[in-house]
């Protein structure tokens, strides 16, 4: 049965009706704010002589396809209302700030151009950052303290794949003022920014071997509606953790009867939820969605355990943020399932 077309109005819809929307109905352009972020990468790349053409498009995930010089964003950001819808349903707005969004753009233009120019068929860019045949791992396992690479995006994402290190390289580099040989000196990470710098001097002006347009699952193209892309990417943030966190929720709370008349633990820990997953997202990179997971999981043990506040709320506080970054990074170094940007 064919659709109605979208009200114009469509922005105004409740969350229930607007889930129920499929992603290709959605009237969505790269305008405004989004429209000046691209721009604005353009003319760095541009500043930096690299005048390949790089082409935008709006589907449903962060992503350069295959074989072609082009970036796909997500549609959530093309739009007040679907960045409004994309808090409700994963916590957070990935890109959702000028700074996070350039950040993601410039690590994308790195993919782009290495797609453009087959950079990764040169040898020594195989030496450097590892061979890109090696297969994408479902997860990775950062080691925090790696001199070996840069550190761009959250989670310490260089580490995931040597496509992905190339990325945030080059995103390292491309960023304006970030005085990469100063920051990174005496890093091993240092060669691949230098290496970096040379090869890009080498391809200013240069037109790219591969100029395909295509673009892989556009907006248009996506059938499914919002309600099945969240469930399928919350699907992919969630992760099989079989944390015993008895000894630490113990250690905070308290199922003394001398205590009987404090708030239950399960209580305070929803009256902190949001400001606590916060901060541990932002200490630890780990998005705002698998951090909440733990915390959920914190609280039902909690109610189990039938423990109560038994400190003053700042040092309960305290605690719940040291024990909850803590679970969070062994989350984290039991395999971290970051979706690939
Ligand atoms: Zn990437």
């Amino acid at each position: 049965m064919p659709r109605a077309p979208m009200p114009s109005d469509w922005d105004t819809l409740p969350d229930e009706e607007l889930l129920d929307v499929r992603m290709c109905d959605l009237p969505l352009r790269i305008e405004h704010e989004l429209a000046d972020r691209v721009e604005q990468l353009r003319s760095e790349l541009r500043a930096s002589g690299l005048t390949a053409h790089v082409h935008f498009y709006i589907s449903d995930e962060w992503f350069t396809p295959d074989g072609a010089t082009a970036i796909a964003i997500p549609f959530y950001l093309a739009h007040p209302r679907l960045m409004k819808l994309e808090r409700k349903q994963m916590l957070e707005v990935e890109g959702g700030t000028d700074k996070e969004c350039m950040r993601i753009l410039r690590h994308e233009a790195g993919h782009a151009l290495d797609t453009a120019f087959r950079l990764h068929f040169k040898r020594q860019h195989r030496e450097l950052f590892g061979s890109f045949a090696q297969p994408y791992p479902d997860f990775y396992k950062p080691k925090p303290k790696s001199r070996k690479y840069v550190l761009h995006l959250p989670a310490w994402y260089a580490q995931a794949h040597p496509a992905e290190d190339f990325a945030e390289t080059f995103a390292v580099w491309l960023t304006s003022r970030s005085q990469w040989r100063r920051r990174y000196r005496g890093w091993p990470a240092l060669q691949k920014l230098e290496y970096i710098d040379e090869l890009m001097q080498e391809l200013a002006g240069q037109k790219p071997k591969n100029r395909l347009r295509t673009k892989v699952e556009p907006l248009s193209a996506l059938r499914g509606t919002l309600r099945e892309h969240y469930r399928r990417k919350r699907e992919r943030y969630d992760f099989e953790w079989p944390a015993v966190y008895d000894r630490d929720l113990r250690r905070i709370f308290s199922d003394d009867p001398r205590h009987k008349n404090k708030p239950s633990a399960a209580s305070f820990l929803r009256s902190v939820r949001r400001e606590v997953r916060q901060i541990v997202a932002e200490g630890t990179g780990v998005h705002q969605y698998t951090i909440d997971h733990v915390l959920q999981n914190m609280i039902d043990r909690c109610k189990e355990l039938k423990v109560r506040v038994a400190t003053p709320f700042r040092e309960t506080r305290r605690r719940v943020m040291i024990v909850l970054t803590v679970q969070v990074m062994n989350v984290l170094h039991s395999g971290y399932h970051r979706i690939a940007v």
